[in-house]
Protein backbone atom coordinates (compact mmCIF):
# COMPACT_ATOMS: atom_id res chain seq x y z
CA UNK A 1 0.00 0.00 0.00
CA UNK A 2 2.59 2.30 1.19
CA UNK A 3 4.50 3.70 4.03
CA UNK A 4 3.61 5.94 6.86
CA UNK A 5 5.24 7.21 10.00
CA UNK A 6 3.73 7.55 13.43
CA UNK A 7 4.94 9.29 16.53
CA UNK A 8 3.92 8.17 19.74
CA UNK A 9 3.06 5.04 18.26
CA UNK A 10 3.93 2.88 21.26
CA UNK A 11 0.75 3.58 23.43
CA UNK A 12 -2.78 5.41 23.32
CA UNK A 13 -4.36 6.83 20.30
CA UNK A 14 -0.83 6.62 18.21
CA UNK A 15 -0.80 2.49 18.88
CA UNK A 16 -4.62 2.05 17.79
CA UNK A 17 -3.23 4.87 14.30
CA UNK A 18 -0.45 2.72 13.88
CA UNK A 19 -2.66 -0.50 14.29
CA UNK A 20 -5.40 0.93 11.63
CA UNK A 21 -3.16 2.05 8.97
CA UNK A 22 -0.95 -1.35 9.37
CA UNK A 23 -4.47 -3.31 8.83
CA UNK A 24 -4.53 -1.29 5.79
CA UNK A 25 -1.52 -2.51 4.27
CA UNK A 26 0.58 -0.15 5.17
CA UNK A 27 4.48 -0.07 6.01
CA UNK A 28 4.40 1.67 9.22
CA UNK A 29 7.90 3.43 11.12
CA UNK A 30 6.77 4.11 14.81
CA UNK A 31 8.56 6.40 16.71
CA UNK A 32 8.70 6.61 20.58
CA UNK A 33 10.34 6.49 23.53
CA UNK A 34 10.03 2.33 23.59
CA UNK A 35 8.18 -0.09 21.69
CA UNK A 36 8.56 1.66 18.44
CA UNK A 37 10.97 0.80 15.18
CA UNK A 38 12.62 4.20 15.84
CA UNK A 39 13.21 4.86 19.50
CA UNK A 40 13.66 8.85 19.88
CA UNK A 41 13.27 11.28 22.30
CA UNK A 42 11.36 13.92 20.75
CA UNK A 43 11.58 16.47 23.74
CA UNK A 44 14.67 17.98 22.75
CA UNK A 45 16.44 19.38 19.22
CA UNK A 46 18.87 16.58 19.29
CA UNK A 47 16.52 13.76 19.61
CA UNK A 48 14.05 15.34 16.95
CA UNK A 49 16.89 15.69 14.30
CA UNK A 50 17.64 11.98 15.24
CA UNK A 51 14.16 10.93 14.13
CA UNK A 52 13.57 12.88 11.18
CA UNK A 53 17.30 11.40 10.12
CA UNK A 54 16.79 8.00 10.87
CA UNK A 55 12.82 8.30 9.83
CA UNK A 56 14.21 9.71 6.22
CA UNK A 57 17.09 6.66 6.26
CA UNK A 58 14.28 3.73 7.23
CA UNK A 59 11.81 5.30 4.41
CA UNK A 60 14.58 6.00 2.05
CA UNK A 61 13.26 9.64 1.37
CA UNK A 62 9.70 9.01 0.17
CA UNK A 63 7.21 8.87 2.70
CA UNK A 64 3.56 8.60 1.88
CA UNK A 65 1.61 9.46 5.46
CA UNK A 66 2.59 10.87 8.72
CA UNK A 67 0.90 10.99 11.91
CA UNK A 68 2.45 13.46 14.83
CA UNK A 69 0.46 12.16 17.73
CA UNK A 70 3.67 11.86 20.61
CA UNK A 71 2.67 13.78 23.36
CA UNK A 72 2.53 14.34 26.91
CA UNK A 73 -0.33 15.43 29.36
CA UNK A 74 -1.50 18.26 31.93
CA UNK A 75 0.05 16.35 35.08
CA UNK A 76 4.13 16.25 33.58
CA UNK A 77 6.21 18.30 35.57
CA UNK A 78 8.86 20.24 34.16
CA UNK A 79 5.90 22.70 32.08
CA UNK A 80 8.34 23.02 29.59
CA UNK A 81 8.86 18.92 28.67
CA UNK A 82 4.97 18.94 27.87
CA UNK A 83 5.49 22.54 25.46
CA UNK A 84 8.40 20.80 23.85
CA UNK A 85 7.10 17.40 23.31
CA UNK A 86 3.58 18.79 22.51
CA UNK A 87 5.02 21.84 19.75
CA UNK A 88 7.89 21.31 19.04
CA UNK A 89 8.01 17.69 18.51
CA UNK A 90 5.08 17.68 16.81
CA UNK A 91 6.12 20.45 13.80
CA UNK A 92 9.84 19.77 13.74
CA UNK A 93 9.28 16.09 12.85
CA UNK A 94 6.05 17.75 9.85
CA UNK A 95 8.65 20.42 8.44
CA UNK A 96 11.75 17.60 8.80
CA UNK A 97 9.49 14.58 6.81
CA UNK A 98 7.86 17.08 4.91
CA UNK A 99 10.67 16.77 1.62
CA UNK A 100 9.80 13.53 1.96
CA UNK A 101 6.09 13.15 2.06
CA UNK A 102 6.69 15.58 -1.38
CA UNK A 103 7.80 12.30 -3.12
CA UNK A 104 4.93 10.24 -1.86
CA UNK A 105 2.03 8.49 -2.95
CA UNK A 106 -1.21 10.83 -2.63
CA UNK A 107 0.65 12.50 0.31
CA UNK A 108 -1.37 13.39 3.54
CA UNK A 109 -0.08 14.16 7.07
CA UNK A 110 -2.02 14.55 10.40
CA UNK A 111 -0.83 16.27 13.85
CA UNK A 112 -2.86 15.12 16.83
CA UNK A 113 -3.80 18.39 18.74
CA UNK A 114 -6.93 18.79 21.34
CA UNK A 115 -10.18 20.22 21.31
CA UNK A 116 -9.09 21.66 25.10
CA UNK A 117 -6.78 23.96 22.79
CA UNK A 118 -9.91 26.31 22.15
CA UNK A 119 -10.90 26.06 25.85
CA UNK A 120 -9.12 28.91 27.29
CA UNK A 121 -8.00 32.48 25.55
CA UNK A 122 -4.44 31.99 24.79
CA UNK A 123 -4.74 33.73 21.32
CA UNK A 124 -2.27 36.44 22.37
CA UNK A 125 -0.30 35.36 25.30
CA UNK A 126 4.05 35.27 24.85
CA UNK A 127 4.08 31.48 25.47
CA UNK A 128 1.99 31.19 22.40
CA UNK A 129 4.00 33.37 20.41
CA UNK A 130 7.37 32.45 21.42
CA UNK A 131 6.62 28.52 20.37
CA UNK A 132 4.62 29.58 16.93
CA UNK A 133 8.56 31.67 16.22
CA UNK A 134 10.02 28.53 16.91
CA UNK A 135 11.53 30.34 19.77
CA UNK A 136 11.87 26.66 22.00
CA UNK A 137 14.15 28.35 24.86
CA UNK A 138 11.63 31.36 25.50
CA UNK A 139 8.57 29.46 25.75
CA UNK A 140 10.26 27.39 28.02
CA UNK A 141 11.48 30.17 30.13
CA UNK A 142 8.24 31.55 29.89
CA UNK A 143 6.09 28.37 30.87
CA UNK A 144 8.69 27.29 33.44
CA UNK A 145 7.92 30.81 35.74
CA UNK A 146 4.37 30.42 35.07
CA UNK A 147 4.94 26.75 36.58
CA UNK A 148 1.64 25.55 34.44
CA UNK A 149 1.67 22.25 32.72
CA UNK A 150 -1.55 22.82 32.56
CA UNK A 151 -1.55 25.96 30.62
CA UNK A 152 1.47 24.60 29.23
CA UNK A 153 -0.67 21.63 27.45
CA UNK A 154 -3.39 24.00 26.27
CA UNK A 155 -0.75 26.36 24.52
CA UNK A 156 0.90 23.54 23.24
CA UNK A 157 -1.89 22.31 21.64
CA UNK A 158 -3.36 25.77 20.39
CA UNK A 159 -0.12 26.87 18.73
CA UNK A 160 0.00 23.40 16.83
CA UNK A 161 -3.80 23.67 15.06
CA UNK A 162 -2.06 27.11 14.21
CA UNK A 163 1.04 26.03 13.15
CA UNK A 164 -1.21 23.52 11.16
CA UNK A 165 -3.60 26.11 9.32
CA UNK A 166 -0.33 28.31 9.01
CA UNK A 167 1.15 25.87 6.47
CA UNK A 168 -1.98 25.33 4.33
CA UNK A 169 -0.23 27.27 1.52
CA UNK A 170 3.20 25.82 1.00
CA UNK A 171 1.58 22.36 2.08
CA UNK A 172 -0.93 22.63 -0.40
CA UNK A 173 1.50 24.60 -2.83
CA UNK A 174 3.18 21.22 -2.47
CA UNK A 175 0.45 18.92 -2.86
CA UNK A 176 0.76 17.41 0.44
CA UNK A 177 -2.44 17.50 2.91
CA UNK A 178 -1.91 18.23 6.02
CA UNK A 179 -4.98 18.70 8.91
CA UNK A 180 -5.13 18.66 12.84
CA UNK A 181 -7.40 16.70 14.76
CA UNK A 182 -8.36 17.90 18.10
CA UNK A 183 -10.17 14.83 20.40
CA UNK A 184 -11.56 15.15 23.29
CA UNK A 185 -11.16 13.01 26.53
CA UNK A 186 -9.97 9.27 25.07
CA UNK A 187 -9.20 6.74 27.95
CA UNK A 188 -5.81 6.23 27.61
CA UNK A 189 -2.91 5.89 29.75
CA UNK A 190 -2.23 9.84 29.39
CA UNK A 191 -6.09 10.59 30.85
CA UNK A 192 -5.98 7.97 33.13
CA UNK A 193 -2.62 9.54 34.43
CA UNK A 194 -4.48 12.80 34.44
CA UNK A 195 -7.33 11.57 36.06
CA UNK A 196 -4.89 10.13 39.03
CA UNK A 197 -3.42 13.84 39.67
CA UNK A 198 -4.86 15.74 42.40
CA UNK A 199 -4.11 18.76 40.19
CA UNK A 200 -6.90 17.40 37.13
CA UNK A 201 -8.85 14.77 39.58
CA UNK A 202 -12.31 16.68 39.56
CA UNK A 203 -11.72 17.94 36.39
CA UNK A 204 -11.38 14.78 34.71
CA UNK A 205 -14.39 13.05 36.67
CA UNK A 206 -16.99 15.92 35.62
CA UNK A 207 -16.55 15.51 32.44
CA UNK A 208 -19.76 14.48 30.98
CA UNK A 209 -19.92 13.95 27.42
CA UNK A 210 -23.10 14.73 25.15
CA UNK A 211 -22.73 11.49 22.87
CA UNK A 212 -22.46 9.54 26.35
CA UNK A 213 -19.40 8.38 26.70
CA UNK A 214 -15.69 9.11 26.60
CA UNK A 215 -13.51 8.18 23.08
CA UNK A 216 -11.55 5.07 22.47
CA UNK A 217 -8.01 5.01 20.81
CA UNK A 218 -9.72 3.12 18.10
CA UNK A 219 -12.65 6.27 17.42
CA UNK A 220 -9.48 8.51 16.95
CA UNK A 221 -7.77 5.95 14.54
CA UNK A 222 -11.01 5.64 12.63
CA UNK A 223 -11.17 9.46 11.80
CA UNK A 224 -7.38 10.10 10.85
CA UNK A 225 -7.59 6.91 8.41
CA UNK A 226 -10.24 8.38 6.45
CA UNK A 227 -8.52 11.72 6.63
CA UNK A 228 -5.01 10.14 5.28
CA UNK A 229 -7.43 8.60 2.79
CA UNK A 230 -8.93 9.07 -0.95
CA UNK A 231 -12.14 9.86 0.15
CA UNK A 232 -10.81 13.24 1.96
CA UNK A 233 -8.69 14.22 -0.86
CA UNK A 234 -10.13 18.33 -0.35
CA UNK A 235 -9.58 18.23 2.86
CA UNK A 236 -6.48 20.65 4.27
CA UNK A 237 -5.60 23.01 6.65
CA UNK A 238 -8.58 22.36 9.13
CA UNK A 239 -8.23 21.46 12.62
CA UNK A 240 -11.83 18.95 13.36
CA UNK A 241 -13.12 18.23 16.84
CA UNK A 242 -13.82 14.66 17.40
CA UNK A 243 -14.86 14.38 21.24
CA UNK A 244 -18.66 13.59 21.49
CA UNK A 245 -19.88 17.07 21.30
CA UNK A 246 -17.67 17.74 24.33
CA UNK A 247 -16.21 21.46 22.44
CA UNK A 248 -19.85 22.18 21.30
CA UNK A 249 -21.39 22.13 24.44
CA UNK A 250 -19.24 24.42 26.13
CA UNK A 251 -18.50 26.59 23.16
CA UNK A 252 -22.19 26.29 21.68
CA UNK A 253 -21.52 29.66 20.18
CA UNK A 254 -17.81 29.28 18.63
CA UNK A 255 -17.05 27.57 15.51
P1 LIG B 1 -0.40 8.06 25.63
O1 LIG B 1 0.35 8.46 26.84
O2 LIG B 1 -1.14 6.78 25.65
O3 LIG B 1 0.58 8.05 24.36
C1 LIG B 1 1.51 9.08 24.13
C2 LIG B 1 2.75 8.49 23.51
O4 LIG B 1 3.68 9.56 23.29
C3 LIG B 1 3.45 7.47 24.43
O5 LIG B 1 3.70 6.26 23.74
C4 LIG B 1 4.71 8.18 24.85
O6 LIG B 1 5.81 7.31 25.09
C5 LIG B 1 4.98 9.11 23.66
N1 LIG B 1 5.87 10.17 24.04
C6 LIG B 1 5.77 10.98 25.12
N2 LIG B 1 6.85 11.76 25.24
C7 LIG B 1 7.67 11.43 24.19
C8 LIG B 1 8.95 11.88 23.79
N3 LIG B 1 9.65 12.77 24.49
N4 LIG B 1 9.49 11.33 22.68
C9 LIG B 1 8.83 10.37 21.99
N5 LIG B 1 7.62 9.90 22.33
C10 LIG B 1 7.05 10.43 23.43
O7 LIG B 1 -1.36 9.26 25.32
P2 LIG B 1 -2.56 9.46 24.26
O8 LIG B 1 -3.74 9.88 25.05
O9 LIG B 1 -2.65 8.33 23.30
O10 LIG B 1 -2.05 10.78 23.53
C11 LIG B 1 -1.69 10.82 22.17
C12 LIG B 1 -1.87 12.25 21.69
O11 LIG B 1 -3.26 12.60 21.75
C13 LIG B 1 -1.14 13.28 22.54
O12 LIG B 1 -0.55 14.24 21.70
C14 LIG B 1 -2.25 13.89 23.36
O13 LIG B 1 -1.98 15.20 23.76
C15 LIG B 1 -3.39 13.83 22.39
N6 LIG B 1 -4.71 13.93 23.02
C16 LIG B 1 -5.10 12.97 23.91
C17 LIG B 1 -6.35 13.09 24.52
C18 LIG B 1 -6.85 12.06 25.50
O14 LIG B 1 -7.86 12.32 26.15
N7 LIG B 1 -6.21 10.93 25.63
C19 LIG B 1 -7.18 14.19 24.20
C20 LIG B 1 -6.73 15.13 23.30
C21 LIG B 1 -5.50 14.99 22.71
Amino acid sequence: MGNAVVTGSGSGIGAAIRERLESEGFEVIGIDLKGAELIADLSGPEGRADAVREALERCGGRLDRLVTCAGLGSNVRPASLVASVNYFGSVEVLDGLFPALQKGQDPAAVAIVSNSAQMAPLDDTPFVAAMLDGNEPEARRIIDEMDSPIVAYLGSKHALGRAVRRRVRSWGDARVRLNGVAPGPVWTPLLEATRDDPATRKEIENIDIPIGRFGQPEDIAAFVSFLLGPEATWMHGSVLFLDGGNDAEIRPDRY
